[in-house]
Parts: C-alpha cells; sequence; structure tokens
C-alpha cells in the first residue's frame, strides 16, 4: 500500500466493531470523558455519531467540533434545569428520557425553541436500584393512556435500555429481551406511532448480547476510545 496514513487504534477498533455489527445496527460513539482529538480520529474513519452524557462536556465539544460533520447523542441522566441549555445544543437525539416530567419539560422548552425534539424513553429493567427509567409496566401504560398525544413539540423514536451491571449472560439476555419486548409491545398497541423505530441497547461489554436480543442501536465507549479517566 502506498501513501496511507497509519491507523490509530482508534480507527482499528472502530473498524473492528463495525464489521461485527449486522446491516440495520446503527453505533453511537459514546465520547464521554475523551479529548476531542479523539473524536477527531473516530470522524476521520467516517464516524459521524457521538454520545455524550454531561450538558457542560457537550456544549464545550460542539463549540469546538460543531454540528455540521458532528452528530451528537445526549444518553446521561438529565436534570430538567439543563434542559433549556441542552435544547441549544440541537443534539439530534436524546435517548435518556427518564421520566414524565422530564419529557414534559423538553416538550414545553422545544415548543419555545421552536423546535421538534427527538427523544428515546428509557427503560429500567436492570436490578441496580440506581438506574434510572421508566418501569416497562409504567411505560406500557403511559403508552396505553396516548399519553403522547399531548406532546407539542417532542417525537418519540423509541427506547432506550441498560442491562444489569453483571457477569451473568443470561441475567444480560434476560433484561434485553424485556427492553425489545417492552418496545414491540408499545408498537403493537399504537401502530399509528410514527417513527417509533429505534431499540438502544448494548455497550462495550455486551453490545453482541444486545444485537442478538433485537438492538437496533449500539452505544459503544471504552471499547473505541479505551478506558475513561474520571
Ligand atoms: C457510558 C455509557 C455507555 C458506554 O459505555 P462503555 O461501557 O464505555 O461502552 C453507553 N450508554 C450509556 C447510557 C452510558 O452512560
Amino acid at each position: 500500500m502506498t501513501d496511507m496514513s497509519p491507523m490509530t487504534s482508534i480507527q482499528s477498533r472502530l473498524d473492528t466493531l463495525r464489521q461485527s455489527l449486522p446491516e440495520g445496527v446503527g453505533l453511537v460513539a459514546v465520547s464521554k470523558f475523551h479529548p476531542v482529538e479523539a473524536l477527531r480520529e473516530a470522524r476521520e474513519d467516517g464516524q459521524t455519531l457521538f454520545g455524550e452524557s454531561r450538558v457542560q462536556e457537550l456544549a464545550a465539544k460542539v463549540a469546538e467540533l460543531g454540528d455540521r460533520d458532528y452528530c451528537w447523542h445526549f444518553i446521561g441522566h438529565l436534570q430538567t434545569n439543563k434542559v433549556r441549555q441542552l435544547l441549544r445544543l440541537r443534539p439530534a437525539l436524546i435517548e435518556s428520557v427518564d421520566s414524565a416530567r422530564l419529557l414534559d419539560e423538553i416538550d414545553r422548552e422545544a415548543a419555545r425553541q421552536g423546535i421538534i425534539q427527538n427523544v428515546l424513553m428509557q427503560i429500567h429493567v436492570a436490578r441496580e436500584e440506581t438506574k434510572f427509567g421508566f418501569a416497562p409496566e409504567e411505560l406500557l401504560e403511559w403508552f396505553g393512556d396516548r399519553r403522547f398525544e399531548n406532546l407539542k413539540a417532542v417525537h418519540i423514536c423509541g427506547v432506550m435500555g441498560m442491562a444489569s451491571n453483571t457477569d451473568d449472560r443470561e441475567r444480560i439476555a434476560a433484561d434485553f429481551r424485556a427492553i425489545r419486548s417492552a418496545y414491540d409491545e408499545i408498537k403493537a398497541m399504537c401502530p399509528d406511532l410514527r417513527g417509533f423505530s429505534i431499540v438502544s441497547m448494548g455497550m462495550s461489554d455486551d453490545y453482541p448480547v444486545a444485537v442478538e436480543c433485537g438492538s437496533t442501536l449500539v452505544r459503544v465507549g471504552s471499547a473505541i476510545f479505551g478506558p475513561r479517566e474520571y
């Protein structure tokens, strides 16, 4: 080969990861806690979709890298008092809507800013008590009551979830199947929900299981960028 610059380890890990994902499964490169240079390397390798979990950090990265060549997903717990600032950054998708109160606040603020905000509803199935999100029954009830019809400026594009933090593959698979089946039930119950098509699940340690269980979007950080230094 002539005239090719050497691939960085980020690029080679990214290439390997992409090759392992079936067609139709998207990849969010979770870049939280990593410097903009790391994102630029991934961008040079064709990655456009990045995930961040803190509003301040996203603001700094958008200021430096922009939103033309980079597409941003917000994946962290969001406090209602940060909604205005986050929406001004125009994230393509907020994946972590974990309460009706937060959803209402996003709706209000998006209407105020004159935009339609795309979101995912976060489902909580994992064992850990500290994880955020709707219980599956709670979310089914929310959709069953057709509460989405009250939204003026939010488009719900699907669901997001995490598996329990464990080495037990069976437990992880059961969690992912529970997320996928909540999504399927919502879709069956509300066939008129337009553009409800994303099941975001799977991280560095468990994305192959998530894909087997019906994920359409994986969120992978350390397997691309290496360990985070908090
Ligand atoms: C950090 C994070 C990820 C990525 O985690 P890795 O283990 O580094 O792949 C995915 N999803 C969410 C919600 C996260 O906060």
